[in-house]
Protein backbone atom coordinates (compact mmCIF):
# COMPACT_ATOMS: atom_id res chain seq x y z
CA UNK A 1 0.00 0.00 0.00
CA UNK A 2 1.66 3.24 -0.99
CA UNK A 3 2.75 5.55 2.18
CA UNK A 4 0.18 7.83 4.02
CA UNK A 5 1.25 11.67 2.88
CA UNK A 6 -0.09 14.88 4.44
CA UNK A 7 -0.21 18.48 3.93
CA UNK A 8 -2.12 21.80 5.25
CA UNK A 9 -4.21 22.30 2.55
CA UNK A 10 -7.46 24.91 1.27
CA UNK A 11 -10.88 23.13 0.18
CA UNK A 12 -11.00 24.59 -3.23
CA UNK A 13 -13.80 23.00 -4.49
CA UNK A 14 -16.08 19.42 -4.05
CA UNK A 15 -18.61 17.01 -5.43
CA UNK A 16 -20.65 14.72 -4.31
CA UNK A 17 -19.62 11.19 -5.87
CA UNK A 18 -22.27 8.86 -4.69
CA UNK A 19 -24.70 8.43 -1.72
CA UNK A 20 -21.94 8.90 0.91
CA UNK A 21 -18.50 10.19 -1.21
CA UNK A 22 -17.19 13.47 -2.06
CA UNK A 23 -14.67 14.40 -5.05
CA UNK A 24 -12.39 17.21 -3.36
CA UNK A 25 -9.89 19.25 -4.67
CA UNK A 26 -7.45 21.63 -2.30
CA UNK A 27 -4.35 23.57 -2.90
CA UNK A 28 -1.50 21.69 -0.58
CA UNK A 29 0.98 23.49 0.81
CA UNK A 30 3.31 20.82 0.20
CA UNK A 31 2.04 19.10 -3.26
CA UNK A 32 0.54 21.88 -5.18
CA UNK A 33 -3.33 21.18 -6.19
CA UNK A 34 -4.52 17.63 -5.59
CA UNK A 35 -7.97 16.35 -6.01
CA UNK A 36 -8.96 12.81 -4.41
CA UNK A 37 -11.75 11.25 -3.66
CA UNK A 38 -13.08 10.63 0.35
CA UNK A 39 -14.89 7.74 1.14
CA UNK A 40 -17.92 8.45 3.52
CA UNK A 41 -16.87 11.77 3.90
CA UNK A 42 -20.73 12.72 4.23
CA UNK A 43 -20.90 10.27 6.91
CA UNK A 44 -17.63 10.34 9.19
CA UNK A 45 -17.14 12.24 11.70
CA UNK A 46 -14.40 10.13 12.80
CA UNK A 47 -11.88 10.31 9.85
CA UNK A 48 -13.10 13.83 8.65
CA UNK A 49 -13.27 15.91 12.15
CA UNK A 50 -13.34 18.96 10.23
CA UNK A 51 -15.43 19.16 7.02
CA UNK A 52 -14.19 19.04 3.67
CA UNK A 53 -16.19 22.14 2.56
CA UNK A 54 -14.82 24.83 0.33
CA UNK A 55 -12.68 27.19 2.54
CA UNK A 56 -11.96 24.16 5.01
CA UNK A 57 -8.43 24.51 6.13
CA UNK A 58 -7.15 21.37 7.03
CA UNK A 59 -4.40 18.86 7.77
CA UNK A 60 -4.67 16.59 4.78
CA UNK A 61 -4.17 12.57 4.98
CA UNK A 62 -3.91 10.81 1.70
CA UNK A 63 -2.65 7.84 -0.19
CA UNK A 64 -1.71 8.01 -3.51
CA UNK A 65 -3.39 5.79 -6.21
CA UNK A 66 -1.31 3.26 -8.57
CA UNK A 67 -3.47 3.96 -11.69
CA UNK A 68 -5.95 7.28 -11.69
CA UNK A 69 -5.94 10.58 -11.01
CA UNK A 70 -7.39 11.21 -7.47
CA UNK A 71 -5.51 10.19 -4.66
CA UNK A 72 -7.67 8.40 -1.73
CA UNK A 73 -8.55 10.87 0.75
CA UNK A 74 -8.01 8.54 4.35
CA UNK A 75 -8.29 11.46 6.89
CA UNK A 76 -8.66 15.70 7.31
CA UNK A 77 -7.87 17.39 10.86
CA UNK A 78 -7.98 20.57 12.25
CA UNK A 79 -3.70 20.35 13.73
CA UNK A 80 -4.54 23.49 14.99
CA UNK A 81 -4.65 25.55 11.52
CA UNK A 82 -5.77 28.84 12.09
CA UNK A 83 -9.52 28.13 11.05
CA UNK A 84 -11.04 30.87 8.33
CA UNK A 85 -14.84 31.76 9.19
CA UNK A 86 -16.34 33.63 6.32
CA UNK A 87 -19.93 32.45 6.71
CA UNK A 88 -20.95 34.89 8.95
CA UNK A 89 -21.00 37.03 6.25
CA UNK A 90 -22.58 36.86 2.40
CA UNK A 91 -19.78 39.72 1.18
CA UNK A 92 -17.18 37.44 2.76
CA UNK A 93 -18.15 34.39 0.93
CA UNK A 94 -18.31 36.23 -2.18
CA UNK A 95 -15.16 37.38 -2.36
CA UNK A 96 -13.53 34.19 -0.66
CA UNK A 97 -15.43 32.29 -3.39
CA UNK A 98 -13.93 34.41 -6.11
CA UNK A 99 -10.17 33.92 -4.20
CA UNK A 100 -10.61 30.24 -4.49
CA UNK A 101 -12.07 29.96 -7.58
CA UNK A 102 -9.24 32.07 -9.17
CA UNK A 103 -6.31 30.05 -7.15
CA UNK A 104 -8.08 27.02 -8.88
CA UNK A 105 -7.95 28.61 -11.89
CA UNK A 106 -4.20 29.49 -11.78
CA UNK A 107 -2.92 26.35 -10.33
CA UNK A 108 -1.91 23.02 -11.73
CA UNK A 109 -2.37 19.53 -10.85
CA UNK A 110 0.35 18.34 -8.57
CA UNK A 111 2.92 21.54 -9.65
CA UNK A 112 4.66 23.22 -6.73
CA UNK A 113 2.22 26.10 -5.20
CA UNK A 114 3.61 26.51 -1.42
CA UNK A 115 3.66 30.32 -2.00
CA UNK A 116 -0.33 30.53 -3.96
CA UNK A 117 -1.08 28.22 -1.00
CA UNK A 118 -0.04 31.07 1.75
CA UNK A 119 -1.13 33.44 -0.45
CA UNK A 120 -4.64 31.99 -0.27
CA UNK A 121 -4.58 31.17 3.50
CA UNK A 122 -3.09 34.88 4.46
CA UNK A 123 -5.97 36.61 2.26
CA UNK A 124 -9.14 34.30 3.55
CA UNK A 125 -7.47 35.03 6.96
CA UNK A 126 -7.43 38.45 6.00
CA UNK A 127 -11.17 38.91 5.27
CA UNK A 128 -12.28 36.70 7.98
CA UNK A 129 -10.93 39.59 10.52
CA UNK A 130 -11.41 42.47 8.61
CA UNK A 131 -14.21 41.53 5.97
CA UNK A 132 -13.99 41.43 2.15
CA UNK A 133 -12.51 44.87 1.70
CA UNK A 134 -11.35 46.17 -1.89
CA UNK A 135 -7.81 46.39 -0.77
CA UNK A 136 -7.86 43.03 -0.34
CA UNK A 137 -8.77 41.56 -2.60
CA UNK A 138 -6.78 43.51 -5.42
CA UNK A 139 -3.74 42.70 -3.19
CA UNK A 140 -4.84 38.97 -3.50
CA UNK A 141 -5.36 39.06 -7.32
CA UNK A 142 -1.87 41.39 -7.72
CA UNK A 143 -0.02 38.87 -5.39
CA UNK A 144 -1.90 35.97 -7.30
CA UNK A 145 -0.60 36.73 -10.67
CA UNK A 146 2.92 37.78 -9.64
CA UNK A 147 3.27 33.89 -8.20
CA UNK A 148 1.58 32.99 -11.30
CA UNK A 149 4.14 34.40 -13.93
CA UNK A 150 2.18 37.55 -14.59
CA UNK A 151 3.60 40.56 -12.36
CA UNK A 152 1.26 43.57 -13.33
CA UNK A 153 3.49 46.80 -13.67
CA UNK A 154 0.99 50.22 -12.64
CA UNK A 155 4.30 52.35 -11.71
CA UNK A 156 5.79 53.07 -14.60
CA UNK A 157 5.90 52.66 -18.39
CA UNK A 158 5.95 49.08 -19.66
CA UNK A 159 7.99 49.70 -22.54
CA UNK A 160 10.20 52.99 -21.45
CA UNK A 161 9.64 52.84 -17.90
CA UNK A 162 9.09 56.58 -17.83
CA UNK A 163 6.65 57.32 -14.52
CA UNK A 164 3.72 58.71 -15.03
CA UNK A 165 4.61 62.72 -13.91
CA UNK A 166 1.92 65.57 -12.03
CA UNK A 167 0.70 66.48 -15.35
CA UNK A 168 -0.83 63.39 -16.39
CA UNK A 169 -4.95 63.20 -15.60
CA UNK A 170 -5.28 59.63 -16.90
CA UNK A 171 -3.03 56.58 -17.77
CA UNK A 172 -3.79 54.10 -20.17
CA UNK A 173 -3.30 50.03 -18.84
CA UNK A 174 -3.03 47.66 -21.82
CA UNK A 175 -4.29 44.18 -20.41
CA UNK A 176 -2.40 42.28 -23.37
CA UNK A 177 1.06 44.11 -22.07
CA UNK A 178 0.19 43.87 -18.45
CA UNK A 179 0.70 47.09 -17.58
CA UNK A 180 0.20 50.89 -18.09
CA UNK A 181 1.97 52.91 -21.03
CA UNK A 182 2.58 56.55 -21.30
CA UNK A 183 1.08 58.60 -23.86
CA UNK A 184 4.34 58.39 -26.27
CA UNK A 185 4.67 54.71 -26.44
CA UNK A 186 0.66 54.25 -26.48
CA UNK A 187 0.92 55.28 -30.19
CA UNK A 188 3.08 53.16 -31.53
CA UNK A 189 1.90 50.01 -29.20
CA UNK A 190 -1.37 50.17 -30.27
CA UNK A 191 -4.08 47.62 -28.36
CA UNK A 192 -7.27 47.98 -26.19
CA UNK A 193 -6.49 49.70 -22.88
CA UNK A 194 -8.27 50.28 -19.96
CA UNK A 195 -8.34 54.20 -18.40
CA UNK A 196 -7.11 54.64 -14.94
CA UNK A 197 -6.61 57.60 -12.93
CA UNK A 198 -3.31 58.24 -11.83
CA UNK A 199 -4.92 58.00 -8.22
CA UNK A 200 -5.77 54.33 -9.07
CA UNK A 201 -2.78 53.15 -10.76
CA UNK A 202 -0.68 53.98 -8.18
CA UNK A 203 -3.00 52.34 -5.34
CA UNK A 204 -2.42 49.61 -7.64
CA UNK A 205 1.49 49.70 -7.66
CA UNK A 206 1.47 49.97 -3.83
CA UNK A 207 -0.63 47.42 -2.99
CA UNK A 208 1.09 44.71 -5.57
CA UNK A 209 4.41 45.07 -3.44
CA UNK A 210 2.65 45.18 0.56
CA UNK A 211 1.94 41.81 2.34
CA UNK A 212 -1.60 40.72 2.95
CA UNK A 213 -1.45 41.95 6.39
CA UNK A 214 -0.67 45.44 5.55
CA UNK A 215 -2.76 45.60 2.72
CA UNK A 216 -5.93 45.10 5.15
CA UNK A 217 -5.24 48.56 6.80
CA UNK A 218 -5.05 50.26 2.83
CA UNK A 219 -7.82 51.47 0.91
CA UNK A 220 -8.50 49.97 -2.41
CA UNK A 221 -8.31 51.44 -5.73
CA UNK A 222 -12.15 52.39 -7.94
CA UNK A 223 -13.84 50.68 -10.34
CA UNK A 224 -11.38 51.58 -12.95
CA UNK A 225 -8.81 49.49 -11.31
CA UNK A 226 -11.31 46.18 -10.92
CA UNK A 227 -12.31 46.82 -14.35
CA UNK A 228 -8.69 46.65 -15.33
CA UNK A 229 -7.46 43.53 -13.16
CA UNK A 230 -10.41 41.60 -14.34
CA UNK A 231 -9.81 42.58 -18.03
CA UNK A 232 -6.17 40.80 -17.68
CA UNK A 233 -7.51 37.94 -15.56
CA UNK A 234 -10.02 37.21 -18.52
CA UNK A 235 -7.20 37.28 -21.06
CA UNK A 236 -5.24 34.62 -19.24
CA UNK A 237 -7.64 31.92 -18.08
CA UNK A 238 -9.08 29.78 -19.68
CA UNK A 239 -12.51 29.62 -18.13
CA UNK A 240 -15.01 31.90 -17.16
CA UNK A 241 -15.22 32.71 -13.41
CA UNK A 242 -18.36 31.83 -11.82
CA UNK A 243 -17.92 33.24 -8.67
CA UNK A 244 -16.95 37.01 -10.26
CA UNK A 245 -21.10 37.49 -11.15
CA UNK A 246 -22.12 37.34 -7.51
CA UNK A 247 -18.68 39.21 -6.01
CA UNK A 248 -19.80 42.15 -8.89
CA UNK A 249 -23.87 42.25 -7.84
CA UNK A 250 -22.66 42.66 -4.14
CA UNK A 251 -20.27 45.36 -5.19
ZN1 LIG B 1 6.54 54.88 -22.45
Amino acid sequence: MPVEEASPAIVLRTRDYSESDRIVTLLTREFGKLSGIAKGAKVSRRRFERKLEVFSHVMLYFRRRPHGDLVFITRAESASLPSLELADDLAKIALGSYMVELADALTREEAEAAAAYQILVDSLSAISHHGARVALRQAYELNMLRWAGYGLEFARCRACSREPGPEVTSVAFIPSRGGIVCRLCRDSLGGVAVSLTPVSAATLARLGTISIADAANEDGAGADAKLAIARFIASIVDRKLRSLEFLDSLA
